[in-house]
């Protein structure tokens, strides 16, 4: 499921909700609400990214996008990363 989560439009406040950047709604990070609208985009994030691979099942992977293969958190945002290849 797509969440608001997982959008560039998406804000994070805190560990509970967020803003949306278009309607300026305040947004649950999960629950039965927190299913993305239709101008959803995905937001680059270490999950999505050709260079994250064997994530396990806390979404703890390895980045092989850098010049040290490392663990990353599936999660974790990549918009200003250098070696991100969207999948
Ligand atoms: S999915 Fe829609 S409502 Fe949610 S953050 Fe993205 S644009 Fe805003």
């Amino acid at each position: 499921m797509m969440r608001h989560y997982d959008c560039k439009n998406y804000i994070n406040l805190d560990c509970e909700k967020g803003m949306c950047a278009l309607s300026k709604n305040s947004l649950p990070i999960d629950g039965d609400t927190s299913k993305a609208c239709s101008s959803f985009r995905q937001a680059e994030k270490c999950g999505n990214c050709k260079k994250f691979i064997n994530p396990d099942k806390y979404g703890i992977g390895t980045c092989t996008g850098l010049e040290k293969e490392n663990w990353a958190y599936a999660t974790c945002g990549a918009f200003a990363c250098p070696g991100y290849k969207a999948v």
